[in-house]
């Protein structure tokens, strides 16, 4: 017989089942049977001859029962003289895999002690030297044949302790970068020791030792029965006595060839098949990172430690025996809820590892017998954490029975495409530390104590790390460095610690209404980063501003069109004019009167027309769909549309509409008076309606009242100074109320405003030159009309101040723009129209590096936000959720849809009794631990095409 290999019987079992050929072994006779009706293929048939040998010698080793196959039989040892090709066991062939496709330095599993006392040498090195001997797997090296990999323990006593003279790194820092070093020198599996031992002599009596064990060949566990070894072998070899050890009558190898067997056919179709129901379609995490995450994932970590105090332990252990669970179920279950909160799924997996030695004869054995397990739960917030805890008590209780599938068979199955930037079915994890513990440190008179040392590896987004110890519990967070600050790994671990207690306190509570936030935080997320408090004159509308200006000021140029420059005083006659004319046509207060004019010095005349009769305006684009102007005639029942002659053949033809042209030639509008009109109008009347389209498509109109204006140019005012700026440029039309910012702040603060017809607006030359020639102070516009507009190494700049508003920021586009080193203030302005033009405001601050998207900035002019969960819930720092924004500038809600009005205009019981209510703007945001907020994306699909 040439070698047996046990891969290779398996797999001429596995062909000839296919073929219909099935093998017995019964009174040291192989029988072969073919299936009736079929022939036997010659070519297995001799296969079966050649190998005779093997397949008796496998019959006799492990398929002695009858049921070979879903008996788990006992791990016996194999005769070493009959096998030469010792198969790997799974895990080992997934490791071995990966350390030839991207190396294998984040398996290493170091153990680093501090040695103070006379240390006996000689009796340290034989103390490794005979673990090295005993156990097998830590002198098995792979060997490879025709692509499969196979174990070959190498010679005993070829170990040897790597001694280093290092008073040099007495400095902890030093000696800390020395030691990683150490531990990160890779392993050849095809030719090392799977454990190294390196010896740093600091001063006489004082070592660190550094012992580095492979994966491969050892995990967790193993870990304590080598410091547990190492001191009985030193101990005994110091008092020259015998040392007192456990025999070992298996080797690793021998539950390799064991787990090959056992794990196929019938038993493994079974325990495949819990997984691949189990895990089929799962979700991948999607947890909010502080950096874009790589395309390709890195394993470079860093760790964070927390504890859990003995009272909070003590309740959660009774919790669990109350539920019939164990503490890892109930840690796992918050710890699931934590994710929930955090990543707004439902759908989530957690991975844990599980020390597969439930067979006693493993249980004194270095090895890799650890396996991962991937723990999958469905979220529903309104279920109580109880009843969640039931559920994940059962599929932590069923992954256990198929606990021995190996982590990489189940990806294959379940997997159908790989992301590489992400660790397949599950991206965090939580181990409860189960090793055998180990009793006081010690080596004979040598002090012996555990070196604190943190690999700065992190397979995993993050793995929870927990421990219990006599005084609660301590843990520890490895979590990947590309993706997350140490801030954020800290407020994680304390929301965590903070369910925990709320979990502890009321388990039956609905999932959605634990809290995770504390005190301290609760307070600053609600008021801490709400402070936003100006002065404004509360009793004034728009039109009174600038009637005052037209009496103080009266020659300042009001408005630039083209060729037209009318002063506040010229602005003031002409659109008294028009508001003359239009209370002689029964306009009033609240009177909805839609304008329809192309962007020019007209539209200002007309919109001043109608705020001055006491109406508000509905300004609707000549080019908007037919069907849309119909929408809004119909929707405001309007009577009568202020135009000019140009806009108004754009018109639908409606006999019942009365159109007033407002164009200079009118003679019965000319005709009016030019002093100011009288008007009851007060801070609660109607300013404007625009519509939106919202996500619906049907459009809504959105009332704001002048009161809603006046905050919001007093807010910017003192926020951003945006008084400063002399000159604005309004490049956006008015049916939307991006231009707003530039519009009201001119005419309230006296400034000259710059109107640009639609056609100019996009020619690029002309607005260049345009801004060369003439001081603009202040642009408001969209970030993708800016960038079109900025030719490279060209930008669009006004002297001031450039908002950008209406969509995200793009952090890239100000990369270009701080280049460019300019005097111009940036701001990114956030706000819908439903609260008046904008609620948020960022100023760029062009020393700070930024994440992908500029923040939106925290809340002015008397206006405040909450980031809620969909359970009406806080979102502390760092946790996407909805926006919704109170205060002042919150509008009167929508024209003649007061059921779209309820749903959107909340009551919440954060809410003051005296606030308007909140608007939920539909915006996916989240705190920066700065009190600026980011912008996420919508909750919904909606489509917003420039502002
Ligand atoms: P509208 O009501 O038409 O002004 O649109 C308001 C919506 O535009 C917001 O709800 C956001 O989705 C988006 N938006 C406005 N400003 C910004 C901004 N600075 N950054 C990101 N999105 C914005
Ligand atoms: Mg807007």
């Amino acid at each position: 017989m040439s070698g047996f290999s046990l891969s290779n019987i398996l797999k001429l079992l596995e062909k000839a089942n296919d073929k219909g050929v099935s093998i017995s072994f019964a009174d040291d006779e192989l029988s072969v049977h073919v299936q009736k009706g079929m022939q036997i293929d010659p070519e297995l048939l001799n296969e079966l001859k050649d190998n005779k040998g093997s397949l008796v010698y496998y019959f006799q080793q492990f398929a002695s029962t009858a049921d070979g196959a879903s008996y788990r039989a006992p791990i016996v040892r194999f005769d070493r003289n009959k096998m030469t090709q010792v198969p790997l066991s799974f895990s080992q062939e997934r490791l071995w895999f990966i350390d030839q496709l991207e190396g294998s330095v984040q398996y290493h599993l170091p153990t680093v002690l501090r040695l103070q006392g006379d240390l006996n040498l000689d009796a340290l090195n034989r103390a490794l030297q005979s673990i090295i001997n005993r156990h097998e797997v830590l002198r098995t090296v792979i060997r490879e044949e025709d692509g499969n990999g196979y174990q070959y323990v190498t010679e005993e006593n070829q170990f040897q302790v790597i001694f280093i003279e290092g008073s040099e790194y007495k400095e902890r820092k030093l000696r800390d970068a020395f030691v990683e070093k150490l531990i990160r020198k890779p392993f050849d599996l095809s030719t090392d020791h799977m454990l190294r031992a390196d010896l740093i002599r600091l001063a006489p009596n004082d070592y660190i030792l550094v012992v580095t064990m492979h994966h491969i060949a050892a995990d967790a566990w193993s870990t304590s029965v080598l410091v547990r070894e190492v001191m009985e072998l030193y101990s005994s070899y110091a008092e020259n006595r015998t040392p007192r050890l456990l025999s070992l009558p298996i080797q690793y190898a021998d539950y390799a060839v064991w787990q090959r067997d056992y794990l196929r056919g019938e038993v493994l179709e079974k325990k495949m098949h819990y997984w691949k129901n189990k895990l089929n379609g799962a979700a991948t995490l999607q947890l909010p990172t502080d950096f874009p995450r790589p395309a390709f994932q890195n394993s470079q970590g860093a760790n964070a430690e927390f504890i859990i105090d003995k009272t909070l332990l003590d309740q959660l252990q009774k919790l669990s025996k109350q539920q019939g669970a164990t503490l890892f179920m109930t840690l796992l279950a918050a710890f699931k809820v934590l994710l929930h909160r955090y990543s707004s799924q439902d759908d989530i997996c957690v991975g844990t590892s599980m020390a597969s030695r439930e067979h006693q004869e493993l249980e004194n054995l270095i090895g890799f017998f650890v396996n991962t397990l991937t723990l999958r739960s469905v979220i529903d917030s309104k279920a109580s954490f109880t009843q969640l805890l039931q559920q994940v008590r059962t599929t932590t209780l069923q992954a256990y029975e198929n606990l021995d599938v190996p982590f990489e068979k189940v990806v294959e199955a379940v997997v159908k495409e790989r992301d590489p930037g992400r660790n397949p079915l599950f991206q965090v994890m939580l181990v409860l530390a189960n090793t055998p513990e180990v009793s006081a440190l010690r080596l004979n008179e040598i002090q012996l104590s555990k070196e604190n040392y943190d690999p700065n590896i992190s397979k995993f987004d993050l793995t929870f790390f927990m421990t219990e110890t006599s005084a609660g519990m301590d843990g520890l967070v490895q979590y990947r460095t590309d993706l997350f600050k140490e801030e954020t790994i800290v407020r994680m671990v304390d929301h965590y610690t903070e369910l925990l207690s709320a979990i502890a306190k009321s388990p039956a509570q609905q999932i959605g209404l634990l809290s995770m936030v504390g005190e301290a935080e609760k307070q600053q997320l609600l008021h801490g980063f709400n402070e936003s408090v100006v002065d404004y004159p509360k009793n004034k509308t728009i039109v009174d501003f600038f009637e005052e200006l037209a009496a103080k000021t009266p020659d300042n140029i009001a408005l630039v069109f083209e060729g037209e420059r009318l002063t506040y005083k010229q602005l003031n006659e002409r659109s008294n004019q028009v508001a003359h004319y239009l209370r002689s046509k029964g306009v009033q207060e609240d009177h909805l009167v839609p304008l329809c004019i192309e962007r020019s010095h007209y539209m200002l005349i007309g919109m001043l027309g109608i705020l001055k009769a006491g109406a508000a305006y509905v300004p609707i684009e000549p080019d908007f769909p037919l069907e849309r102007k119909h929408f809004v005639l119909n929707d405001t029942q309007a009577n009568l549309v202020v135009s000019t002659e140009q806009s108004s053949s754009t018109l639908p033809p409606d006999s019942d509409l009365f159109v007033v042209e407002i164009d200079d030639l009118v003679s019965a509008v000319r005709a009016q008076s030019t002093e100011n009109p009288s008007s009851s109008r007060r801070p609660h009347h109607l300013a404007y309606v625009i519509y939106t389209s919202g996500s619906t498509g049907r459009p809504k109109g959105v009332m704001i009242e002048h009161g809603n204006l006046v905050d919001y140019v007093f807010g910017l005012r003192q926020s951003i100074q945006i008084d400063l700026c002399r000159s604005y440029a309004l490049v956006s039309s008015i049916a939307t109320d991006l231009g707003n910012t530039a519009l009201y702040s001119s005419l309230v603060f006296g400034g000259a405003l710059h109107v640009f017809s639609k056609e100019s607006v996009s020619n690029i030359e002309y607005l260049h030159r345009y801004f060369a020639e003439h001081a603009i102070d202040c642009l408001k516009i969209v970030p993708s009309h800016w960038r079109a507009l900025s030719a490279p190494g060209r930008p669009l700049f006004p002297a001031r101040m450039l908002v950008f508003g209406g969509e995200a920021l793009q952090s890239e586009l100000i990369q270009n723009i701080r280049q460019s080193d300019i005097a111009c203030r940036i701001i990114n302005h956030y706000g819908p129209t439903e609260t008046t033009i904008g609620k948020l405001l960022h100023i760029v601050d062009p020393d700070r590096t930024y994440n992908k998207t500029i923040p939106i900035g925290k809340p002015f002019s008397n206006s405040g936000v909450y980031i809620l969960s969909k359970d009406m819930e806080l979102c502390p720092v760092g946790i996407p959720g909805q926006l919704y924004i109170w205060g002042d500038g919150v509008s009167r809600g929508y024209l003649n849809n007061g059921e779209l009005t309820d749903q959107k205009f909340l009551n919440s019981r954060f809410n003051k009794k005296d606030r308007r209510p909140m608007y939920s703007t539909g915006d996916i945001v989240r705190w920066l631990p700065d009190g600026n907020i980011e912008f996420i994306g919508r909750a919904d699909d909606q489509v917003k095409i420039r502002g």
